[in-house]
């Protein structure tokens, strides 16, 4: 259901005020950072329901990030899907290694953001107790 907190990492800002208009517009309440500094600083304090993280990001990147909230036990059941351009297989399979529960291609399409951070959402952690 919609009303899950979303933090989006993503220093782009035309493509953080897109993926937030769409997911405010769908009922979802939306924090934000520009660094992956700052985005894991927010995860620990607000305790989203899932974190949008672009991989791409100056200073530590998305990979990076992925890697010490997934380090952290009190934040690693958060999930965390990348947004990436990057299109190949290999990629994608690449960032599920790092640690990324998922990810979300750019250019963002509007009409299906939404369902896909539905899905995540609905999934149950993959991560034993
Ligand atoms: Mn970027």
């Amino acid at each position: 259901m919609a009303g899950e907190l979303i933090l989006i990492v993503e220093d782009n800002p035309k493509n953080l005020k897109l993926i937030r208009d769409v997911l405010r517009y769908r009922g979802y309440a939306t924090i934000e950072a520009e660094t992956a500094e700052a985005g894991i600083e927010l995860t620990g304090t607000e305790r989203p329901s899932l974190i949008l993280m672009d991989v791409n990001l100056p200073g530590i990147d998305g990979r990076a990030a992925v890697k010490a909230l997934k380090a952290n036990a009190s934040l690693r059941d958060i999930p965390v899907v990348a947004l990436t351009a990057f299109a190949m297989k290999g990629d994608r399979e690449a960032l599920l290694a790092e640690g990324f529960d998922g990810y979300i291609a750019k250019p963002i399409d509007v009409k299906e953001i939404a369902r896909l951070v539905q899905g995540y959402l609905d999934r149950p952690s993959p991560t034993p107790h």
